[in-house]
């Protein structure tokens, strides 16, 4: 069971009505990872985060969370995650602390464990010192953190983050990010986060699955998916001084392109083992190399692409 994976989801479909919101999604997430399903709004992510939940029951296929179907065994899979909503479902009118023990009593954590729990909590999420006032009195970011302590109360083993930081400013997004990722490296949670937030996925996330209208496009680390959609690789060269026109490096084994602009080439080669033999050609045509940096796709460049061939059905 140690390396089955925590959550395995096989040709999902599930319908609200006639409409088809999600339409034969497939995708595993290992234990420990932090696993992120990046899409556009309505591509069908909080969806699943529902049927992973047993909270919506598939139409069909196959799904599997923690060794259990959620279908069959919804309040035994829930009592083993944390989910933190879209709206935070945080109490207003109840202090930090009171909305913990609330929450806390639901999942039938015993008085003094809970007690435990709820202040390991507050110091863990920084609430400490605002412990005893009412969240309505809290800023965007501290409900945030006080709802991710809420998620995290009952030691969840897998914890469902739904777009955690899509109302707040920089530095609380930059707190949230950080402690999505302790609560990984400390106690080894399971993440699934759902974001439309393509540098959250990249900052983040060991894996992404890449959604669009109900259907997963693509799976993968960004290595592996930038791999599929473009290979190669790219290189941008500076030189010391022009003019480097005269270069040309197409005939040299393992170039697929080069373009001159200004003091700088760009290169596509078929593989990182090319570099020293296009250095040695540059220094035998006696250009004046400054630097040789290969090009690292973003995420934001394979989504893009990913979602454009979607659009034109080419995927
Ligand atoms: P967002 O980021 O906007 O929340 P999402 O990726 O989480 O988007 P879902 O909320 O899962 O998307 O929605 C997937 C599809 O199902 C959309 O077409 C949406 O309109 C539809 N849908 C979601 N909830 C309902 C509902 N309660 N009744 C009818 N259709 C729904």
């Amino acid at each position: 069971m140690e390396n089955s994976p925590t959550i395995a989801i096989k040709d999902l479909w599930f319908y609200f009505g006639e409409r088809a919101a999600l339409q034969g999604v497939s995708l595993s997430v290992n234990p420990g990872e932090i696993f992120a399903l990046l899409g556009p709004n309505g591509a069908g992510k909080t969806t699943t985060i529902r049927l992973l939940n047993g909270l919506y029951l598939a139409a069909q296929g196959q799904i599997n969370v923690l060794g259990k179907d959620p279908r069959l065994e919804g309040s035994a899979v829930r009592q083993q995650t944390g989910v933190l909503t879209e709206s935070n479902a945080l109490y207003d009118r109840l202090t930090a602390r009171q909305n913990l023990v609330f929450f806390g009593s639901i999942y039938l954590l015993d008085a003094q464990e809970l007690e435990q729990r709820t202040d390991e909590m507050l110091a863990f999420f920084d609430l400490r010192s605002r412990a005893d006032e009412k969240v309505g009195t809290f800023s965007k970011g501290m409900k945030q953190r006080l709802a991710l302590a809420r998620a995290m109360l009952t030691k969840p083993k897998v914890l469902f983050l739904d777009e955690p930081t899509s109302s707040l400013d920089p530095e609380s997004t930059q707190q949230v990010h950080e402690l999505i990722q302790s609560i990984r490296d400390q106690d080894g949670h399971t993440v699934f986060l759902c974001t439309h937030r393509l540098e959250e996925a990249e900052r983040l996330a060991d894996r992404v699955a890449v959604m669009n209208s109900g259907q997963v496009l693509a799976t993968g680390s960004l290595e592996e998916l930038s791999r599929s959609n473009q290979p190669g690789l790219r290189v941008e060269i500076e030189f010391l001084n022009e003019p480097v026109t005269t270069i040309d490096l197409t005939n040299l084994r393992g170039v697929i392109s080069n373009s001159v602009t200004g003091k700088a080439l760009a290169l596509h080669v078929q593989e990182e083992s090319v570099i020293p033999f296009v250095v040695e050609e540059l220094v035998r045509q006696k250009a004046a190399v400054l630097s040789v940096r290969p090009v690292k796709t973003s995420l934001e460049e394979v989504y893009f692409q990913l979602q454009e061939s979607a659009r034109r059905g080419t995927k």
